[in-house]
């Protein structure tokens, strides 16, 4: 008994450095049921450390992919990995699985330098979408996440009125901010290409009106 332990503390302790089986550890950590067509897993509320003080005004949407190999390796660094800040609201899987990290009204750490209608800063006041695609370049997103991912949105988007033109991509919301600060450190690179964006948004407004 004590030898099993030990291993499974090991196993647990290398999975949380190098990904993968650390959601199964800590699978107590989720609930999963499934809603309409979708599995949906809520997370237990996330450690302080993860989240920044104050209330998100949900205001927009910023969408990215995760660039992780799998959905495991980005709940590791997403959720669980408290020595990393970046977390985003859901992630949503290949097969339409959606994983809630944090609720709309939390604040968390998606977008970085970025700008938005002409505010900076939009973790203060945007919901964070991470798409399961190791780069939306070589792997675009399934239909089934972007079905998944309206069905998670239109709720919250008429709750807090937000208009379809502020659900936009991480590039998007960089770029505006580059434009403002031009001498600052923001990496530029591609985070949902604009492809799946114009899916995405084709999608939105065939169910939202
Ligand atoms: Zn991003």
């Amino acid at each position: 008994m004590k030898k099993r332990i030990i291993i499974t503390s090991i196993v647990c302790a290398a999975a949380l450095i190098c990904s993968g089986v650390a959601a199964w550890c800590n699978n107590d950590k989720q609930s999963c049921k499934r809603e309409g067509k979708y599995k949906v897993c809520t997370f237990a509320p996330l450690s302080e450390k993860k989240l920044s003080a104050g209330k998100n005004l949900v205001q927009g949407v910023v969408l990215h992919h995760t660039a992780c190999q799998s959905s495991k390796q980005a709940l590791d660094k997403l959720y669980f990995d408290t020595s990393s800040t970046v977390i985003c609201h859901v992630l949503i899987d290949r097969d339409g699985t959606r994983y809630v990290l944090a609720s709309p009204k939390e604040r968390t750490h998606h977008a970085g330098y970025s700008r938005l209608n002409g505010k900076d800063w939009c973790n203060n006041f945007t919901i964070g979408i991470e798409f399961q695609s190791v780069d939306t370049h070589v792997q675009p997103l399934t239909d089934k996440q972007i079905d998944s991912a309206i069905d998670y949105l239109i709720p919250i988007m008429k709750k807090y009125k937000i208009p379809v033109k502020n659900i936009v991509t991480h590039e998007q919301v960089r770029n505006e901010w580059l434009k403002m600060h031009p001498n600052s450190n923001a990496p530029t690179k591609v985070d949902i290409v604009p492809e799946d964006h114009q899916r995405f948004m084709a999608a939105l407004k065939k169910r939202y009106h």
